[in-house]
């Protein structure tokens, strides 16, 4: 089971990036292909819309995605300073569209890398000076890290990633059922996973207990690993788990989570058959599907 935006489908030569001639020869091949971002979203062409390619680096803002199958570089390029018709004219594509979008029609391999080119733009965009002193930064070692500009300073940004547990609660005794939760803004009716951002000097499994308990009252107990993905909307890491639930009562603050319930099987079936369950890029839908499956195609690792 291969999760979308995941795969390591490129070899990222993260031993070759600070050799800044080895990258501008690179750049400079005519088998190199770059993929130009605008604000976020792809640049796109045909039907169904794929991402287009460059061959020439056309513009600022070029960052070193790694090396293809075929060894050739591969790159993105930012064209967010541009309006999207002057980019979408530059990239020879017809229009900008986000990633989530069109990613049912992408490879894997094309929306792990989409969403890979995505996630560093978008950091770089929003790193542009330095926390600690405010001067500007500059991007280094092929767009993996930026510098501060000021001398006297010098400190080295490193991309961003904001973790986050994503889990499925289910009960100590049978019958199996499991804990799902309606969130405010999600659509009328939609059942998904709990999930939440891992706090500072928390261990994961800290912060899957107190984000359940947290949002539904449930106390957890066991918490083992399941798989992850990388989110990078903008910067994300979603981690799955299943946990163990030790109590069972609900108690939901009505702000971010509107409700709880808890679901056997057999009626998840039943809501699955007229819902989609999570996301169909998205871990979410793994982590329920197996559950609803009854299956373990990921054995897990218990982490108490
Ligand atoms: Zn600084």
């Amino acid at each position: 089971m291969l999760l979308t935006y995941t795969g390591g489908w490129l070899d990222r030569a993260g031993g070759r990036r600070a050799d800044a001639k080895w990258l501008d020869a690179l750049l400079n091949s005519p088998d190199t292909r770059l993929m130009p971002f605008w604000r976020d979203q792809c640049l796109v062409s045909g039907d169904p819309p794929v991402p287009v390619r460059l061959h020439a680096a056309r513009a600022e803002g070029v960052v070193f995605l790694g090396l293809d199958a075929d060894g050739h570089g591969v790159f993105a390029t930012d064209l967010s300073s541009m309006e999207a018709e002057q980019a979408a004219e530059l990239a020879g594509a017809d229009r900008a569209m986000d990633i989530r979008v069109i990613v049912g029609a992408l490879s894997p391999a094309e929306a792990a890398t989409a969403g890979y080119g995505r996630g560093l733009l978008h950091w770089h965009r929003n790193q542009r000076f330095c926390g600690a002193c405010g001067a500007v930064t500059e991007s280094v070692w092929g767009g993996h890290h930026r510098v501060c500009g000021n001398e006297a300073c010098g400190r080295l940004h490193f991309p961003k990633i904001e973790p986050a547990v994503i889990m499925t609660v289910q009960t100590e005794h049978e019958p199996e059922r499991i804990l799902l939760a309606r969130h405010r803004g999600s659509s009328a009716g939609r059942y998904s996973a709990l999930a939440g951002f891992v706090e500072v000097g928390e261990s994961l499994e800290d912060a899957v207990r107190r984000e359940v308990a947290e949002e539904t009252g449930v106390q957890v107990g066991e918490v083992s690993y399941v798989a992850s993905q990388a989110w990078p909307f903008p910067s994300g890491l979603m981690i799955g788990f299943r946990a163990t639930a030790i109590t069972e009562d609900i108690t939901v603050d009505g702000q971010e989570l509107l409700e709880a319930r808890w679901f056997t099987r057999p009626e998840l079936a039943r809501y699955a058959a007229e819902n989609p369950l999570g996301r169909p890029d998205s871990i979410d839908r793994h982590l329920l599907g197996t559950w609803l499956g009854g299956r373990d195609d990921l054995k897990p690792e218990a982490t108490r």
